[in-house]
């Protein structure tokens, strides 16, 4: 008996990997590796891309944004593929995935003021991903087994829907992962550390504490609810920045291209605010005003990938599939990692009976967020349509098994199943 425990708390010791603390250069055992975090935070890009409405459709803000992350990523002791996106969520957020994939909303940049500032929130975000704080969220809340079985059937593209509702509880967690006040404070002396070794003015972070304790009087910043702010943050904060030489001449404090990509998004601002608004509308089932203001936001900025999408859906509310279809394809050309318009193209197609096309964009709105049942849905209904009838049972299946019961189309999922077995097996 003793001998099988010694065996199994080696084998506990063997599966950690003892490796060295960057930042601290102490020894530390840790359950995740690094390549496993990697992956994984890879697999929840799209998610954080939908949940946000897409990517911002130009590639120069991006690149911008991109270049001045990297350009902090450089002074970071973990070495990860760093990537930064842009996406089109007007709450005033930016938030990062394990394994180093940094987000910043449209609404963010709305309101910062100079490039130190925003050195200074990628330098907080950057500091939460060295600490691996997302990586010691996910190694406390679930066992290894279940985090490297979700990896392992994503990566391979099997179809299982156990893991495939772990995979989405979990998504939801990392997106709203709330972080602890140690780790606040962590990520504000990490951060301030990284901005001013880039070359940035360390009081970027400070004023962004400013300017969102001012907002938080009209609504409370969303990067305050998930990075809490108290009093005492800001003073230490300051008090850390005052160690700093400030007087080097070479500190960047704000850049020409800052004010270019500024006054390149505010040129679209408008645009966004019409989407909004429609959102709201439609969130009530006002779909004919939220259809006129979708229309004047396109007008004003046809790439707007989030008013394709949104206006693709009411389309598809007013079964005016061909539209439909047109809004969703030309979104999903602008941004190919965006889920909903994928999806939405695939279930146009279904309903205009081109079922081969049709499961060309699920598979795709499959492949970007596996957990979503509809998706399964629709793919069986066009596999028994071509007669897969295998391929649109095991559909079937796993969207029922996904589904909270509230779809809509359940009972009919469950006829389907039933009669294609029947056809099949007896
Ligand atoms: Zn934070």
């Amino acid at each position: 008996m003793r001998k099988i425990f010694l065996i199994f708390w080696l084998f506990l010791f063997v599966s950690c990997a003892k490796t060295y603390d960057p930042l601290t250069g102490k020894e530390v055992y840790t359950l995740l590796p690094e390549e496993k975090e990697i992956e994984l935070g890879k697999l929840y890009v799209p998610l954080a891309i939908d949940q946000n409405d897409g990517r911002y459709p130009d590639k120069e803000v991006q690149k911008y944004i991109q270049s001045i992350g990297l350009k902090i990523a450089k002074v970071v002791p973990r070495k990860l593929p760093y990537q930064f996106f842009v996406v089109n969520s007007p709450v005033v957020n930016a938030f990062a995935l394990p394994g180093g994939k940094i987000f910043v909303n449209i609404g963010l940049l709305y309101v910062l003021e100079n490039e130190s500032q925003l050195a200074g929130v990628l330098g907080h975000e950057l500091a939460h991903v060295n600490a691996r704080h997302h990586a010691r969220f996910l190694e406390k809340q679930y066992g290894m087994a279940i985090l490297f079985n979700i990896l392992a059937i994503l990566l391979a593209n099997q179809q299982n829907a156990d893991i495939f509702l772990q995979f989405g509880k979990i998504g939801v967690q990392l997106l709203t992962l709330k972080y602890s006040r140690d780790q606040e404070r962590e990520a504000d002396r990490l951060g301030v550390r990284f901005a001013y070794e880039a070359g940035y003015d360390p009081r970027g972070l400070l004023e962004t504490f400013l300017i969102f304790k001012k907002l938080d009087k009209v609504k409370v910043p969303e990067w305050l609810l998930t990075h809490p702010l108290p009093e005492n943050r800001y003073k230490e904060v300051k008090k850390l920045i005052n160690k700093y030489n400030l007087t080097n001449k070479h500190l960047i404090k704000d850049t020409k291209e800052f004010h270019y990509i500024k006054n390149k998004i505010l040129k679209y601002k408008k645009s966004y605010e019409l989407l909004n608004k429609s959102k709201t509308l439609i969130s009530k089932g006002k779909y004919e005003k939220a259809l006129t203001l979708l229309n004047k936001s396109l007008k004003i900025y046809p790439k707007n990938c989030a008013s394709l999408t949104y206006r693709a859906i009411i389309f598809l509310v007013k079964k005016e599939y061909k539209k439909s279809f047109t809004d969703a394809k030309k979104s999903a050309e602008i941004d190919n990692m965006f889920f909903k318009p994928h999806l939405i193209a695939g279930i146009s197609l279904n309903k205009m009976k081109k079922y081969k096309q049709s499961i060309y964009y699920l598979e795709k709105a499959k492949n970007l967020i596996p957990s979503f049942p509809d998706t399964y849905y629709f793919l069986g209904l066009d596999y028994e349509y071509l007669r897969q009838y295998e391929k649109a049972i095991e559909n079937y299946q796993t969207a029922l098994k996904l589904s909270d019961g509230k779809r809509g189309w359940e009972a009919d999922a469950k006829r389907r199943l039933i009669r294609l077995k029947n056809l099949l097996y007896y």
